[in-house]
C-alpha cells in the first residue's frame, strides 16, 4: 500500500467480502486483525482501530460460532450420511461429523470474531474507542 488509499497495482482497497475472508480490519482493510492463528491484535496495525469496543464485546461472536459451527456440522452429516455411507441412518453421522468438527473449533471461534467484527463496524461505523 502507498498510503494514499491504493495499493501498489493502483488497484483501490480490498473488497469488503475479501477482507472478511482475508481477517482484515473492517475500517481499512489492510490491517490484519489477527496477529498469529489465535492471538489478536488489540488494535488495527495500520489505522489504530480497536477492536473489542467494549467488555463483553465478542459474546455477539458466540452467537456466529454458534451457528457457524452447527452449518458446518449439517453439512458434515449431510455428507456422511448421503455421500460417504448411504446405507447408514443419519444419527449414526453425527459422531464421525463431531470428530471431524473438534479440531476445526479455533478455526471456527476465529472467523466467528472475524465476521462479527465485520458485522458490527458495517452496523454501526462510528469509532467510540478511546
Ligand atoms: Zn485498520
Amino acid at each position: 500500500m502507498l498510503g494514499n488509499g491504493f495499493h501498489n497495482n493502483g488497484s483501490l482497497r480490498t473488497s469488503r467480502a475479501r477482507a472478511l475472508l482475508k481477517g482484515l480490519c473492517p475500517r481499512c482493510r489492510v490491517g490484519k486483525i489477527y496477529q498469529r492463528r489465535l492471538t489478536m491484535f488489540e488494535r488495527c496495525p495500520v489505522c489504530d482501530l480497536k477492536f473489542e469496543r467494549e467488555q463483553g464485546y465478542f459474546l455477539g461472536a458466540m452467537g456466529v460460532g454458534y451457528v457457524l459451527g452447527l452449518s458446518i456440522l449439517a453439512g458434515l452429516i449431510a455428507i456422511w450420511s448421503y455421500a460417504v455411507f448411504p446405507q447408514w441412518p443419519a444419527y449414526k453421522a453425527i459422531m464421525p461429523a463431531l470428530v471431524i468438527c473438534l479440531p476445526l473449533l479455533p478455526i471456527i471461534g476465529r472467523y466467528a470474531r472475524i465476521i462479527w467484527i465485520n458485522f458490527d463496524r458495517l452496523m454501526d461505523p462510528a469509532d467510540r474507542s478511546g
